[in-house]
């Protein structure tokens, strides 16, 4: 592996040779998390443009909703379509429209991806009440099934309760409930506070109801079928996957088969662990090397 910005001209004009698209993450790439766009980061965009480069996002972000994310990314790659962001509920809602699912979602998410999932044509079902009646014939009385509830969708969800969990819980006991997952991650650390990812209630609801989720995120098999099928890519080297996590975006990248690039300082700690093949502490530091 090798830092980007250590390489010789040579090496540098031999590693963009290597590559015609770019998929790339988005949060603590092109702003730390919870932060805005690092200055130069336009900048290192559009001298990879400059280069013919093939940008596209992979993120984890349903955050801001796929619109709102698009009109954002678009600022720093111009001419970006909406199709060239990729979310895992974008991926959901592809799914979901190739086996023409037409009945309702139970969805433990955020209002954002909710509005996505609405958008797109899909019904979901009422998730309420927020509060029950303080004891378990309270919990009970909400647990009835709904026949037309046909799939389980999971993202991240500042306001996941216990009522929501025993729901999906529920619903899940027939087997011909779908059960999706666009959440990601156990636990992060943002400013100092640790908070908790979808991946964490996730496991609680696979754990009860006996059921596995099908994950589309990174690193997931679906994810990989998904781009090859969109964009006619094969798994050889002329893609370069960005991100900043190992365990994520590094091992996606592997999946596929693809070079892949960390932004962050790589410091080898053990014989098991992930290399990536080049890093660069700061993506936007790039355009002022190439
Ligand atoms: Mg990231």
């Amino acid at each position: 592996m090798s830092n980007l910005v250590n390489l010789s001209k040579e090496e540098l004009t031999s590693f963009l040779n290597s590559f015609d698209n770019i998929f790339c993450d988005v949060d603590g790439v092109l702003w730390p998390r919870a932060g805005s766009v690092i200055s130069g980061i336009k900048e290192t965009f559009s001298k990879l443009d400059n280069f013919n480069k093939k940008v596209r996002f992979v993120t984890h972000n349903n955050l801001l909703g796929r619109n709102n994310l698009h009109k954002v990314l678009n600022d720093i790659v111009p001419g970006l379509a909406i199709d060239d962001v990729i979310t895992p509920i974008s991926i959901i809602i592809t799914f979901l429209r190739t086996i023409k699912f037409n009945k309702e979602i139970f969805f433990i998410g955020h209002s954002a991806s909710k509005t996505d999932l609405f958008e797109a044509g899909f019904k979901i079902a009422l998730s309420g009440p927020e509060h029950t009646e303080d004891s378990l014939r309270g919990v009970i009385n909400n647990l009835r099934d709904n026949e037309n509830i046909g799939a389980v969708v999971l993202d991240f969800d500042p306001n996941v309760n216990y009522l929501k969990l025993v729901k999906a819980i529920n619903y899940l006991q027939r087997e011909d409930v779908l059960f999706l997952s666009a959440s990601t991650g156990t636990f992060a650390t943002i400013e100092n506070r640790i908070i908790l990812g979808g991946v964490m209630f996730q496991q609680i609801i696979e754990d009860a109801s006996g059921r596995s989720a099908t994950n589309f995120g990174k690193p997931s098999d679906a994810l990989k079928r998904y781009l090859f099928n969109k964009y006619t890519i094969d798994s050889g080297s002329r893609n370069l996957f960005v991100g900043d996590t190992l365990d994520i975006d590094i091992k996606f990248g592997k999946l596929c088969g693809f070079q892949t690039l960390l932004v962050g300082n790589f410091k080898p700690e053990n014989a098991n662990q992930i290399v990536p093949d080049f890093y660069i502490n700061n993506l936007a530091l790039l355009h002022k090397i190439i």
